[in-house]
């Protein structure tokens, strides 16, 4: 936590505790009430040096109602979900798939830093699957980058046109069948419903 912190909240009655009701709910979340505050999980995590926030933080805060602090957090991003501190957590508590939860909250809230690639990446990814059933790398590299950085495309299209020529990448969308896309689709649906 940086030590220019200035938490939005000043009064109990401003604490938001709907950000924990539905991390409980989200499988991996159940046992956040369980956190020992040991740090296991941000002393194992090979990122925590860049976040705002340790995951050992952000447990705290979810519980006790920061949900302004949690969701506008940087840490949620740069998690690269490798299950470190999943596995090395004595509660038992899946914090990389509460990680996951709490992105999911940032994007539904619109929440979260923009130009950031991940979250752009996130939601085109999932727009691409539900209209097509696949994705395409081409297409998917090209939408993040317009809009994240734009310039980027400047210095990365000879190296796309290399991977174009040598067959590594292609243009054309393919879609998975009809009776799997669409059972696919309702799928996604389901779990969107329920986010
Ligand atoms: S390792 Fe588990 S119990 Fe310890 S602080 Fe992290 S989430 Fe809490
Ligand atoms: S899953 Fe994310 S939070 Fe957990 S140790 Fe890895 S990078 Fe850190």
């Amino acid at each position: 936590m940086s030590p220019s912190f200035q938490p939005s909240v000043k009064y109990q009655k401003q604490l938001k505790r709907d950000l924990a009701a539905e991390i409980l709910a989200t499988p991996g979340g159940e046992k956040i009430y369980s956190c020992l505050q040991c740090g296991t999980c941000g002393g194992s995590c090979p990122l925590s040096g860049y976040m705002d926030f340790t995951p050992r933080q952000l447990i705290g805060m979810v519980r006790e109602g920061f949900k302004q602090e949690v969701i506008e957090s940087f840490s949620i991003w740069l998690c690269a979900s490798c299950y470190e501190c999943t596995v090395r957590c004595p509660a038992g508590i899946h914090v990389t798939d509460v990680m996951y939860a709490l992105k999911r909250v940032a994007i539904r809230e619109g929440i979260y830093p923009r130009r950031f690639p991940v979250p752009v990446l996130a939601k085109e990814f999932m727009r691409m699957l539900k209209s097509t059933g696949r994705t395409n790398e081409f297409w998917l590299a090209f939408k993040m980058l317009v809009k994240t950085t734009p310039l980027k495309l400047l210095t990365m299209w000879p190296l796309g046109l290399q991977m174009l020529r040598r067959g590594r990448l292609c243009l054309t969308f393919n879609r998975i069948p009809k009776p799997a896309g669409e059972s696919l689709r309702q799928m996604l649906e389901s779990v969107g419903e329920r986010q």
